[in-house]
């Protein structure tokens, strides 16, 4: 058998097509979801599905969906994809290689002759961005039953509201009333994806396995202090929120930094100083906080730590403050059966690829609270997303593919393929 099995001229070709669709520049992609870009493509997409033998349907949360029977419908079914809407000033990987190398695997296997033991479903789910919106899973939300109450009723910046997109689209939200999700209707959900991050590159591997998803905690902190004119107060009369606010800005640097090994993550993105004058001392300072970390438990102690830092220079610094939980996610973690799995027919394709953390979210942590997931990452140059100039070699994607296809077969044939 050749190390490639999988056809990486028709995946490379689909690739390139698609990336057609909503093209910006040479080289970038705008598909805004629920956008006439956004239909093209999925209609593309869907052409590409019912060429390799699948049956494609789009269901009320506009999510492109090909099923490909297997010889026993009732099981569970496995699950693989990702999303093809994309960033307004978007690339042409992120999310496509999940669903064209999908249907890559699938096509191989029917053209192998091989007979799945469940139903396998290649899904293209909309708007995982959720640029458009400013919320995203949405497909992968709704077909799982865990969309919110105003979800239809967010508009776009031009006022055009998730309703009126999605029947534009073609789909009518008065359909999600009679839909309900079937629990464990899903055995098992497959995601390939681009790295988003430089860890791949600087290991100089062409692929990784996932190993999970790290929920952030995002916090909103506000520091009151004293306004005061900037040349008569003296200095140890202060009560200067922005300084206290930098103090806890490098402090969380320090505390995300103690250990070098762990990918634990903390970000300050966004700082706002009132009054924002040169010559007062700042009264308030609002910030956010963005903590990740794949293990739990140390971002907790993280937070703890960081919580009492903020309560000393608040102390030192005689200023108030108030801090505010915007989200807070667990980690989601791989199932151990899968990525074992995956390990497994990496060896067969003698490569033995890191396991590594997501911090960006993707479809799968959705898919996590409903089966167990799987994810393969491909490396990008220079961990470049969310921007044209995102970037992942026809190799790379090709070793990824083959690993998602390797691993899908194994599941479907064999019957025991599932396990918990
Ligand atoms: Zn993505």
């Amino acid at each position: 058998m050749p190390l490639i099995q999988i056809n990486a001229e028709r995946l490379g070709q689909h690739i390139h097509d698609l990336a057609q669709i909503g093209k910006i520049g040479e080289t970038g992609v705008c598909r805004l979801a629920l956008s006439k870009e956004d239909r093209a493509g999925v209609e593309l997409v869907k052409s590409w599905m019912e060429e390799a033998g699948m049956e494609a349907y789009i269901d009320p949360f506009a999510n492109l969906i090909g099923v490909w029977r297997g010889s026993d419908s009732g099981t569970p079914v496995l699950m693989l994809g990702s999303h093809v809407d994309s960033q307004p000033y978007g690339g042409r990987f992120d999310g496509a290689i999940g669903v064209l190398g999908a249907i890559e695997a699938v096509q191989t296997m029917v053209e192998q002759g091989v007979t799945p033991a469940c139903n396998v479903e290649v899904v293209a789910f909309c708007d995982e961005e959720g640029s458009r919106f400013n919320k995203g899973l949405f497909g992968v939300r709704g077909m799982t039953g865990k969309l919110e109450a105003d979800e239809l009723e967010r508009t776009d910046k031009n006022g055009v509201t998730r309703r009126e997109a999605l029947l534009e689209f073609g789909c009518d939200p008065a359909d999600f009333e009679g839909y309900t999700f079937q629990e464990g209707r899903i055995g098992a959900f497959l995601e390939l994806h681009i790295e988003q991050g430089p860890v791949l590159e600087s290991l100089d591997e062409p692929i990784g396995i996932v190993s999970g998803i790290s929920g952030p905690l995002w916090l909103t902190v506000e520091m009151t202090g004293f306004a005061g004119h900037a040349g008569s107060v003296p200095m140890s009369m202060r009560h200067d929120a922005l300084l206290g606010s930098a103090k806890i800005i490098v402090a969380l640097n320090e505390l995300v930094c103690r250990e070098p090994s762990a990918p634990t993550v903390g970000t300050v993105g966004s700082l706002r100083v009132f009054p924002d004058s040169r010559n007062i001392i700042p009264e308030k300072v609002s910030f956010t906080i963005d903590l990740r970390d794949i293990d739990i438990c140390r971002r907790n102690a993280l937070e703890a730590e960081l919580l009492s830092v903020i309560k000393n220079v608040a102390c030192e610094h005689g200023l108030t403050y108030t801090i505010r939980e915007d989200t807070n996610s667990d980690p989601r973690y791989c199932a151990n059966w899968i990525k074992d799995a995956l390990h497994k027919e990496a060896g067969m394709m003698g490569m033995k690829p890191p396991e590594l953390m997501s911090g960006p979210f993707h479809d799968s942590l959705t898919m996590s609270y409903v089966c167990d997931y799987g994810m393969i990452f491909v490396r990008c140059l220079e961990g470049i997303s969310h921007n044209p100039k995102e970037y992942a070699s026809p190799e790379d994607i090709t070793l990824g593919t083959e690993l998602l296809f390797r691993t899908a077969r194994q599941i479907v044939v064999d019957k025991g393929g599932f396990q918990t």
